[in-house]
């Protein structure tokens, strides 16, 4: 099976990561009037950028890719296309991570478009380097190589996703299996834990969206 490289991050890093990244943005001198959080990665890091920075000013933007009918091509887009005046403000821009950049460009020229600030700038935990279109104003860490970084706020998203893959690609030798064997393939899989409480939540979840079907305590994947 394809292994995806995937490195956990915890809340502990997230806050540590944003007080570290509010520091350089300081030291840049960049007075932000108002923080644009991308959603939904940015929500997070935005607001405690919020915290550390001292700004009241919070929005919030959804600029998110999604494939076509074909699958073919991705792009993103802009979701809900509200109307603000930004007119004489520093805007703040601030996503999670920056991999391909599409998402923060498309937002970027949306703003400077719509909303008119006076100025833009964009900040990320992590940025992408050898992938990335675009480089952020901040950042805090560089990453040379690709992950997929599990952050807290799509761990059970991602562990519901992790699980239905997993069960998928060995269907042809497994069909039935129980709590533990799905628990016990996932860490070796990934090299990742997600604790058990996610594990249960993602089980039923995938059981009451009928992907997975329960027999006798096992699981069966259906869908
Ligand atoms: P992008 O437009 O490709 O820069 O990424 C859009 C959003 O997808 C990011 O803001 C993240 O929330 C999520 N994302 C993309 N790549 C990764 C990754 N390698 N690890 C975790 N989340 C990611």
């Amino acid at each position: 099976m394809a292994k995806i490289p995937v490195k956990l991050v915890t809340w502990e890093d997230i806050v540590s990561w944003s007080r570290e990244l509010s520091k350089i943005i300081k030291s840049s001198g960049y007075k932000p009037d108002v923080v644009v959080a991308i959603a939904r990665g940015g929500y997070v890091p935005a607001r405690l950028l919020c915290d550390f920075l001292g700004v009241d000013n919070l929005l919030s933007i959804q600029s998110q890719h999604w494939t076509e009918a074909a699958k073919v091509a991705e792009r993103a887009l802009i979701k809900f296309r509200y109307s603000v005046d930004l007119s004489g403000m520093n805007v703040l821009l601030v996503d999670d991570i920056v991999d391909t950049g599409e998402s923060l460009m498309l937002a970027k020229n949306f703003i400077i478009s719509e909303w008119r600030p006076k100025d833009v700038k964009i900040a990320a935990l992590q940025w992408i380097s050898p992938v990335a279109k675009l480089r952020p104003d901040y950042y805090l860490i560089e990453v040379r190589e690709w992950y997929w970084f599990q952050y807290p706020w799509t761990r059970l998203e991602d562990t519901c996703q992790f699980i239905k893959r997993i069960l998928k690609e060995e269907g042809v030798s497994k069909r039935e299996w129980s709590f533990d064997d799905i628990v016990s393939k996932f860490r070796e899989h990934y090299g990742i834990d997600v604790g058990l409480d996610y594990f249960r939540d993602a089980v039923e979840a995938l059981v009451s969206a009928g992907v997975l079907e329960e027999v006798s305590g096992k699981y069966i994947l259906k869908l």
